[in-house]
């Protein structure tokens, strides 16, 4: 299985990412997880790219399109992947199908997540990490027992600097611009499935299910 998990930020594509790489087997590539993860080890990379995401722009496409080449070769994606904030542009799906043309494979399915901006809005703002386990929680709709606190593990919970009011409606603005257009690009081969990404998580991965179901038995 090669999906692609296409979306607005705060469309719950990390959340459902994670259940669904899990039950397939398959890693789960997301390319913000990896570029945070620089950032926290201050490596290189991440103090560049740590410039870009403060302030909600795109990381530079050699970067990324560097990051998913390496992730790619991994032994653990040979028999599939979901990806996750990749690509975000034309240009970026374009190095991906040369990057697949080259393994001799091609994508099976991207799964579209459709939210209201107002519910992203709503989402971001209100989206707390914990800087330990990376869990998410939300200060209205689902907030920690103890305030601060993750839930999951116990560790710190933080807002992430890009989402913050101002940093949030630039993403949005920076996918409408760059990202949305994808969504003719994957319609025009064939790719293109929508989902209803508002309502519970639970109806939300049970779309995704029935969307590839007709692509590998459960
Ligand atoms: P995300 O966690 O997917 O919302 O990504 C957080 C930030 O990481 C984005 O706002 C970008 O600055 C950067 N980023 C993640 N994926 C990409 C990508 N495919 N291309 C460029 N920048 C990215």
């Amino acid at each position: 299985m090669r999906v692609v998990f296409l979306g607005p930020p705060g469309a719950g594509k990390g959340t459902q990412a994670r259940g669904l790489a899990a039950e397939l087997g398959v890693p789960q590539i997301a390319t913000g997880d990896i570029l945070r993860e620089a950032v926290a080890k201050q490596t290189r990379l991440g103090l560049e790219a740590k410039r870009y995401m403060d302030r909600g722009a795109l990381v530079p496409d050699e970067v990324v399109i560097g990051l998913v080449a390496e992730q790619l070769d991994h032994g653990t994606a040979q028999n599939g992947f979901l990806l996750d904030g990749f690509p975000r542009n034309v240009a970026q799906a374009e190095a991906l199908e040369a990057l697949l043309d080259d393994h001799g494979v091609a994508l099976d399915r991207v799964i579209f997540f459709e939210v209201s901006e107002a519910e992203l809005v709503r989402r971001l703002t209100g989206r707390r990490v914990c800087r330990r386990c990376g869990a998410t929680s939300h200060l209205v709709s689902s907030p920690p027992t103890v305030a601060g606190t993750c839930d999951r593990c116990g560790g710190e919970l933080y807002q992430r600097e890009d989402d913050g009011e101002a940093a949030v409606r630039h993403r949005l603005r920076v996918y409408e611009r760059e990202t949305a257009p994808l969504l003719d690009y994957y319609r025009g081969r064939g790719l293109l499935t929508p989902v209803k990404g508002e309502g519970p998580m639970e109806a939300v991965a049970e779309s995704i299910w029935v969307t590839l179901e007709g692509k590998e038995a459960r």
